[in-house]
């Protein structure tokens, strides 16, 4: 008997603890984590850092609104500010919540109601975001969405050269997370950006997964060399606590004037503080080129045991948001990875993805690895078997 709606396939798995890698159920079986609470806890659970800052911050006060200066909502737009290319920001709570105030900024600044996303894409839950959501499946019994949304084939250009002067903005993950760890072409990003000028439509990169140092970057989009009008981020900004973030370019600030957009949450203190903590540990070059280091690790390694397996057909990522596509649905197998102890999702119906804490020690990887090579090659009987 469960008192909540049934929104989530949930696994069998009740929580006793977590703290940094590790998952604890109730019956003291222990997991290692390489789902990080869905890209959010990326400095592992429970950081002490966090931790600290949060414990200091609910002392001196935990809510007041925003009708009050709170100096730590400066600290944090700052800290974001400059590792991006935006230059003022806009609290919320959520991933759906910054596209959200991005596609309300977007309209109101350009006077253009189209936004353009691409298939796969995933965006949120509200009707703006799951209209912005290019997969039907999220829209399912929904409808009417909200108008003037189009959907463009990802990494594909020729669409984009189309598109004409009434589009107020294009909106993209620079590797789609939720749609089957896609990363972007370099040619296609280029196209994003080269169309955005051409028909004077601002640029949009959600990098709600993507960003916080998830991709061994602050944000995903800087290993393109583009220049956003509009970045969102959420997920890993404030460690599990709830945070998200609309960062604009210097041009938008005036478009949101007192009253042109609000949230009683946003901006939250403890959310603040937790935000204050992650961003200070995260935003340093040491601690991003060790992601990327472990990507080149975890990949190779992975290439070498499961590579030619028969069921996988591709391994490919960006730092550590790292997808193994298969020639098969993944839910069994992900379940078996489970049942052995090792905590990963799908993406789509065929892509096992993995997002490991930034934090995650070359022991841990290793230690997943062998939980990898095992199932997959018990996997491969039964493959051979049917
Ligand atoms: C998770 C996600 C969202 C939605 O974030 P919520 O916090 O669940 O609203 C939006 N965009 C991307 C790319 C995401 O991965």
């Amino acid at each position: 008997m469960s008192y909540l709606f049934p929104t989530y396939a949930r696994w069998n798995v009740s929580v006793k603890e977590a703290k940094g890698s590790w998952v604890t159920d109730e019956n003291d079986k222990k997991y290692l984590d390489f789902v990080s609470g869905i890209a959010v806890c990326n400095l592992g659970h429970a950081d002490d850092d966090v931790m600290q800052g949060v414990q200091d911050q609910l002392k001196k006060y935990w809510h007041v609104s925003n009708l009050f200066h709170q100096p730590i909502q400066e600290e944090v737009a700052k800290l974001l500010v400059e590792h991006s290319d935006g230059e003022a920001v806009f609290f919320c709570n959520s991933g759906a919540e910054a596209n959200e105030a991005a596609i309300k900024l977007a309209r109101k600044h350009t006077g253009k109601t189209k936004i353009v996303t691409f298939l796969q894409s995933f965006h949120g839950r509200t009707f703006a975001t799951m209209s912005a959501t290019g997969q039907e499946k999220i829209q399912q019994g929904f409808g009417p969405l909200l108008e003037k949304f189009t959907y463009l084939p990802y990494n594909q250009t020729q669409a984009l050269e189309e598109l004409e002067e009434d589009v107020a903005a294009i909106m993209l993950e620079v590797v789609q997370g939720e749609g089957g760890v896609v990363p972007a072409e370099q040619e296609f990003i280029d196209k994003v950006a080269e169309t955005c000028k051409r028909v004077g439509a601002l640029l949009i990169i959600d990098e709600v997964q993507t960003g916080i140092g998830r991709t061994g970057k602050p944000f995903g989009y800087q290993h393109y060399g583009i220049t956003p009008d509009i970045i969102t981020s959420a997920k890993g900004l404030g460690s599990g606590m709830p945070v998200g973030a609309m960062i604009g370019a210097s041009s938008l600030i005036e478009t949101f004037q007192a009253g042109s957009h609000g949230s009683t949450f946003g901006g939250n203190p403890i959310a603040m503080a937790a935000a204050k903590a992650t961003l200070t540990k995260i935003l340093q070059d040491d601690f991003l080129n060790e992601v990327t280091e472990k990507n080149i690790y975890l990949v190779n390694k992975l290439n070498s045991i499961i590579g030619n397996h028969p069921l996988v057909k591709e391994i490919r990522g960006k730092g550590l948001l790292i997808g193994i596509e298969c020639k098969e649905q993944v839910s069994m197998m992900v379940d078996q990875l489970r049942d052995n102890n090792l905590l990963v999702l799908p993406a789509g119906p065929n892509v096992i993805r993995m997002l490991p804490p930034l934090t995650v020690s070359y022991e841990e990887i290793d230690e997943a690895l062998g939980i990898i090579d095992q199932t997959f090659s018990t996997l491969k009987q039964s493959a051979v078997a049917h």
